[in-house]
């Protein structure tokens, strides 16, 4: 019988010792705490925290080893668990007095019971979380510097994987697209913006992804203001190794600059008397119809016209007048043209007509029919004059012999002064 009692305390102790080794190798505190709070028994990580021996900690309470002021939540958590019967699991901040740091934990305490039920103390186990919490502190710290510096730039920042989902999206972003950068992130493209702008911008951006490099790109977009919005965007491949590619993108809004850039290109291309198109304009786009024309083998024609003894309108009722009467004549003929005629102020009195796709006859017709116009209607100007103006027209059509548009042109130009040496308000064709 004594025999037998002996072998079961053996057999007992040994599996204490062995849960003891196990306790003492898992890298975390483990300990239990009587009704008075003092150590029942502490593991060996919680010896080398205290920086003593578990002797000397046995029958201790944590008032000689924390500052309990500053540990509030250790002393309030084994109340709880204590007077509630609860486990209770949450983050401690201990401040260690032999250390004299404070420690993060993360702890998990239980109540502990005898036979009959009564809670006798408790028990716990903590894991110090300190490095991994200064880490995310940091980490934290980083994202939010990262996020005023990318939320400041004035350029719309964001990234996008290859499935067209976004990965990031700066306030900017999120500004344009009306919704929070936390509802945005992880959608795709089609998700938050109308298909037709996202098809758009996947253009460029499956470029970066087949070609592996950087895109630099003009796009268009509708903004929060319904109105469209230019970009220039430059959008960067970066590889995370992660499973998708990706791409960062940052897209500054032009819409000022482009709007600028059209207004001088149109001011470049305006006559600003007659609000016609200019000298330039003409010539720069009758060269591009002159090559679509001779390529294709289309017929092309030109109209030039001159207002009969303008000097003399001029010299009778002044400069202003004489504009007055310019613009009169340019509105009169304006709506005589196709669209895709162009009608251009060369200079002085003098305009041109270029007429794509027009046979001769009908260039003809045209012409004798602007001529009729201006010679059966008076010109009423603003300031209650009524003038009598009569033009001038030379026609010329292309010649497969043309080599250039100067060739065609410059038989309108003869055209137009054969018309007035032959007694002027006619129209003279040289074919
Ligand atoms: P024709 O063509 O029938 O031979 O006589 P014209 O009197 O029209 O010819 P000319 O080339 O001698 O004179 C053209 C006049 O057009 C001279 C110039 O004062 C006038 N002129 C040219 N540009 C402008 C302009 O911008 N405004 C005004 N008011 N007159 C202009
Ligand atoms: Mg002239
Ligand atoms: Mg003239």
């Amino acid at each position: 019988m004594i025999v037998n009692e002996n072998h079961d305390i053996t057999a007992l102790l040994m599996q204490v010792e062995a849960m003891s080794e196990l306790l003492n190798s898992i890298d975390a505190c483990v300990f239990t705490k009587d009704l008075d709070g003092k150590y029942v028994y502490v593991n060996a990580d919680v010896a080398a925290l205290f920086q003593t021996s578990i002797e000397n900690i046995i029958g201790k309470d944590d008032s000689h080893f924390f500052d309990l002021e500053q540990s509030k939540q250790l002393r309030k958590n084994d109340l709880k668990v204590i007077k509630d019967k609860v486990t209770v699991e949450s983050e401690e901040s201990n401040f260690v007095r032999c250390t004299g740091k404070v420690h993060i934990y993360k702890s998990i305490k239980k109540p502990l019971f005898n036979s009959d039920g009564k809670v006798i103390g408790l028990c716990g186990i903590s894991t110090d979380i300190t490095d991994k919490k200064l880490l995310e502190a940091k980490n934290q710290e980083q994202k939010h510097l990262l996020d005023v510096i990318l939320d400041n730039v004035d350029a719309y920042i964001y990234m996008k994987d290859a499935n067209r989902h976004f990965r990031y999206v700066n306030s900017k972003v999120a500004e344009l697209f009306g919704l929070p950068a936390n509802e945005i992130i992880g959608k795709r493209d089609t998700d938050v913006i109308p298909q037709e702008f996202a098809d758009h911008f996947w253009q460029t951006d499956k470029l970066v992804f087949e070609n592996d490099d950087k895109v630099v790109i003009n796009e268009t977009s509708l903004g929060a203001d319904n109105q469209e919005h230019h970009y220039l965007s430059i959008k960067v491949p970066c590889d995370f190794k992660t499973d998708s590619k990706t791409l960062i993108g940052f897209s500054t809004d032009v819409t000022e600059l482009y709007q600028l850039k059209e207004k001088f290109k149109q001011l470049a291309n305006t006559d600003e008397l007659t609000g016609l198109y200019n000298r330039r304009y003409f010539f720069d786009n009758a060269k591009r119809e002159f090559n679509r024309a001779t390529r294709h083998q289309q017929a092309l024609a030109v109209i030039s016209i001159d207002v009969d003894h303008f000097k003399a309108i001029n010299d009778k009722y002044g400069h202003p007048i004489g504009d007055q009467a310019l613009i009169k004549i340019a509105e009169i003929i304006q709506p005589t043209t196709r669209a895709e005629d162009i009608f251009a102020r060369i200079g002085g009195e003098e305009f041109s007509i270029l007429l794509p796709n027009t046979s001769k006859l009908q260039c003809q017709q045209a012409a004798e029919r602007l001529r009729n116009i201006l010679d059966t209607r008076k010109i009423e100007l603003t300031c209650g004059l009524t003038l009598s103006i009569k033009i001038s027209v030379g026609v010329s059509i292309l010649k497969p012999s043309d080599n250039c548009f100067q060739d065609l042109y410059a038989r309108s130009d003869i055209a137009l002064y054969k018309a007035k040496s032959i007694g002027r308000n006619q129209v003279h064709m040289i074919d």
